[in-house]
């Protein structure tokens, strides 16, 4: 029996290892339960959930080849390849089909299996999807789990029994590639989601529906602001509404950029090859990069700006007096990407990073870090994030570096955290080869979070690129590096900013910040002049001059989710005002022609965000 408390659940954590209910404890070692409450408690619920989704498509369509059932960020999904495509209506039928296998309550029976006899019964099921997942695992034994005569290779752990998983939804249909390689055959993915109860359920299919509607795929195009082509997978056009934000994105980073003593430069997209042996990127980085030949000499193109950035530095002497010294780049990187992950702007092959680089002394680390934590609450706050996430990650097993420089940088980072008061979780071993790292999640307004920025500290690319400075002492020293990038990429930013105020953009960002509207073609002429007048003050505006009525023109000014109605007809005309109406407050009555001016132009130079 277990205590009161751990009716709830699902699977233990033993020695930080995932385990089922039914382990056997042999050695002494720290146990925790896991719960729906915990993160790796609902993915052990979700990932249960998909093997009763595999079990009932397998009854129902006893030729289905099943592929890979994970659980992910958001619930499950599995992988199938049906002799015949199936279609949504077909979820009703393995919706119900569950119902029964969660009903019965059936146990998921673990059995380990040699190799041998795993490469057998998966044989004679003719899963030959499986077959190839068995190749790739180096142990010679494995599990399978059980369910009746379901049964699927796998590690667990799962819950005790299908009858657990008692509130559950499938939610969607989508093509696949085996392991997202377009050479690999179609599947068939069919998501879900469960929860130990019915609100919890409910709530998710809300917010879904919720993140569905301001998917920044669907409103890019609703808004106009930018699209994809299968002529360039994976790479982003922006139209004229989205090329307004994105260079206001970046005018504003150039501000507060300068603002926070950096200096901006611009390196090359495509550099020689060798350049890239030097940096380590073409050890650990070339499955990623694009190349090409130029003069009959390999170039590759660029995935990061570090070498770039590197190479200015070294085009110089520097003396202790030049540091810090911060170079920032709005670099234009390639980075490949299989085509089964492309996802509108989130996932690109081709992206614009907010990077820098600091230069500066051992002694002078802790505070540059303080200092690019101010600078990271600042940019956040100014696009509307309050709430975001911070992780430490620390020395990995496999590293570069002494245990010296690794105390002395993971301490000031530490250090640096602390006296900026930063709740944070550290993330033991999870730093990167060449250095300790602070990540940041920010929190969307549907609270979903979102990797961003980072912050890390390497010892490896001054050694291979041998930088350096005088000392006071005159002698050469090594400088500290450190690679910090806010927004991450910007075309993903933006993706994320979009689905964050869900296409309203505040005044400063909005493609069209003002439509003029005249209730007449009588108030045309009238209405020209004003939309030449603000249109020269700096205000991005349009003139509503259709033959249409007044109430179809301020809809469709919501619609295209602009900020600023302005409403002109005979009196407006002859006191020489406006009738504004703002996006979301409705009325905010009547003002002249130079204060309406004067308050926008005000409210767009100090971003505000509302
Ligand atoms: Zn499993
Ligand atoms: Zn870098």
């Amino acid at each position: 029996m277990y205590p009161e408390s751990y009716h709830d659940a699902v699977a233990g954590l033993l020695d930080d290892e995932a385990v089922d209910l039914s382990y056997s404890v042999e050695k002494d070692g720290t146990l925790h339960i896991l719960t729906c409450n915990e993160p790796e408690g609902l993915q052990v619920f979700w990932h249960s959930a998909s093997h009763i989704m595999a079990h009932a498509v397998k009854t129902l369509h006893p030729d289905v080849k099943l592929g890979i059932g994970p659980s992910i960020d958001s619930g499950f999904y599995y992988d199938f390849e049906f002799t015949e495509f199936i279609t949504e209506s077909d979820l009703d039928e393995i919706e119900t089909h569950m119902k029964k296998i969660i009903e019965a309550d059936i146990g998921f029976e673990r059995k380990v299996l040699s190799k041998k006899e795993a490469h057998r019964l998966f044989q004679e099921k003719g899963e030959h999807f499986k077959l190839e997942l068995l190749q790739e695992i180096p142990d010679d034994q494995v599990t399978v789990y059980k369910n009746d005569h379901f049964v699927d290779l796998c590690r667990g752990p799962h819950v005790p029994s299908t009858g657990y998983i008692k509130h559950f939804k499938l939610l969607s249909l989508a093509g696949a590639y085996w392991k997202g390689d377009e050479r690999n055959p179609v599947m068939q993915r069919i998501y879900g989601v469960a929860f130990p109860d019915q609100e919890a359920l409910e709530a998710h299919i809300r917010s879904r529906e919720e993140a569905r509607k301001r998917d920044h795929r669907r409103l890019g195009k609703e808004l106009d602001l930018f699209s994809f082509h299968p002529e360039g997978p994976g790479f982003a056009f922006w139209h004229p509404n989205g090329m307004v934000i994105y260079n206001e994105v970046n005018r504003y980073m150039h501000d507060v950029l300068t603002r926070h003593g950096y200096h901006e430069v611009k390196t090359p997209l495509i550099l020689n090859e060798q350049l890239w042996h030097q940096s380590g990127h073409w050890d650990n980085y070339k499955e990623n990069m694009y190349f090409t030949t130029i003069d009959e000499q390999s170039y590759a193109v660029k995935p990061m700006n570090c070498p770039g950035g590197l190479l200015v530095y070294k085009s110089q002497s520097h003396s202790y007096r030049d540091l810090p010294l911060k170079l920032s780049e709005m670099g234009l990187v390639h980075r490949h990407e299989k085509s089964g992950v492309l996802h509108g702007l989130f996932r690109v092959r081709q992206f614009t990073q907010d990077d820098a680089h600091v230069f500066c002394t051992p002694d002078q680390l802790e505070d540059e870090v303080i200092k690019l934590i101010d600078l990271v609450d600042e940019v956040y706050h100014a696009f509307g994030y309050e709430k975001f996430q911070v992780e430490l990650s620390t020395r990995p097993k496999k590293s570069i570096g002494t245990p010296d420089m690794w105390e002395k940088a993971e301490t000031a980072l530490k250090h640096a955290l602390d006296a900026k008061e930063k709740t944070y979780q550290v993330n033991p071993g999870e730093g990167a080869f060449y250095g300790p790292k602070i990540d940041y999640h920010i929190q969307d307004s549907l609270g979903r979070m979102w990797q961003c920025g980072t912050i890390q500290v390497d010892f490896s690319m001054p050694e291979r690129f041998d930088l350096d400075y005088i000392g006071s002492d005159g002698a050469k020293h090594r400088p500290v590096m450190i690679h910090r990038a806010i927004l991450g990429s910007v075309e993903r930013f933006i993706g994320i900013l979009i689905e964050h105020v869900g296409g309203a953009f505040p005044v400063w960002l909005a493609p069209v910040q003002c439509t003029i509207i005249p209730i007449s073609e009588k108030f045309h002429d009238v209405s020209r002049q004003v939309h030449q007048q603000l249109f020269e003050s700096g205000i991005r505006c349009h003139l509503d001059d259709r033959n249409e009525k007044v109430g179809y023109k301020i809809r469709d000014a919501e619609t295209k989710k602009i900020p600023y109605m302005c409403v002109i007809g005979e009196r407006e005309a002859s006191k020489g005002t406006l009738s504004i109406r703002k996006r979301k407050e409705g009325d905010l009555g009547e003002k002249t022609i130079s204060h309406f001016i004067s308050e926008t132009l005000d409210e767009i130079k100090r971003r505000v965000n509302h």
